[in-house]
């Protein structure tokens, strides 16, 4: 933790573009040279974009651009309906952290997965995601590389991710041991009452890895792709970030934002609005 906290909004080297933000309109090259074009420091690449521009290429352009790497995404969706599928996603996750490892990312986010086709067993799924995570622990441990569990806001628990609290992500943490800690994403945690606590929590166990924005719209017109720039929605951006600070998280505010709104947009603007809120409402 650093001695001196940093205004997470103030300091535009802090910034971080995950590249979901503009995955439609920009591949891997084209974020990191716009990345470059505006001065955003620090990018969050995905695994099927640095697939198509190839590893090393990608980890060669991104370390000529000068960029941090806040964070690879992603890994997890270990649960599956049969033992073979269960192999094929631990085989998937130890090659995401090699592939972390070759971009010199600081830590590899982990959405976790949720019920096999055809179950309802969501404490069977829950378990599944422990086994999977001790599989992948001490190749995550040997390889340096930590691991960040993205708790999900429920309205995922079927799909994505049957971790949906700070408080079950650290839960999961405590059980693993070293070597892995959490994503804050205020889009799944901002309504959370115990919400002060856990980034607390986080905090004094060195487990907050990674910070994510993006704001939460009324209505919400689609589950996943109708995310709010942040400022445009209602989530209390300034005070989550009061919370994360005061844990002592150093890191880089990443904007992460699937929404179909913006995917049509100029990503220049978009990212020149980015910034802008990043320093006003963030
Ligand atoms: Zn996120």
């Amino acid at each position: 933790m650093s001695e001196i906290l940093r205004d997470l909004s103030s300091d535009i080297s802090l910034l971080s573009l995950n590249t979901a933000t503009v995955r439609q309109q920009w591949n891997l090259a084209e974020a990191i040279e716009g990345c470059v074009r505006h001065n955003i420091g620090s990018i969050t690449p995905w695994r099927d974009q640095v697939a198509e521009c190839g590893l090393d290429e990608a980890a060669k352009r991104i370390r000529n651009a000068g960029l941090t790497v806040t964070s690879l995404c992603r890994g997890g969706w270990f649960p599956a309906a049969d033992r073979e599928g269960r192999q094929t996603a631990i085989d998937d996750n130890l090659r995401a952290i090699d592939e972390a490892v070759t971009l010199d990312a600081a830590c590899l986010v982990m959405v976790v997965g949720a019920l096999p086709k055809g179950s309802k067993d969501i404490e069977d799924a829950r378990s599944q995601v422990f086994d999977g995570m001790t599989a992948i622990m001490d190749h995550a441990r040997a390889s340096n590389m930590p691991l960040a569990i993205e708790p999900l806001h429920p309205m995922y628990a079927a799909d994505r991710a049957c971790v949906n609290t700070m408080k079950q992500a650290l839960d999961l943490c405590d059980e693993l041991g070293d070597g892995i800690g959490v994503v804050a994403d205020v889009y799944h945690i901002w309504w959370d009452p115990e919400l002060a606590g856990q980034i607390a929590r986080a905090g004094n166990d060195d487990r907050l890895l990674v910070y994510h924005v993006c704001d939460w719209l009324v209505p919400t017109n689609d589950l996943f792709l109708d995310r709010g720039m942040m400022g445009d929605g209602i989530i209390d951006l300034k005070s989550i970030r009061a919370m994360v600070e005061s844990a002592g998280y150093p890191g880089s505010c990443e904007v992460e934002i699937f929404s179909q709104d913006w995917w049509k947009r100029d990503p220049d603007e978009v990212l020149r609005i980015c910034i802008e809120r990043h320093q006003t409402v963030v």
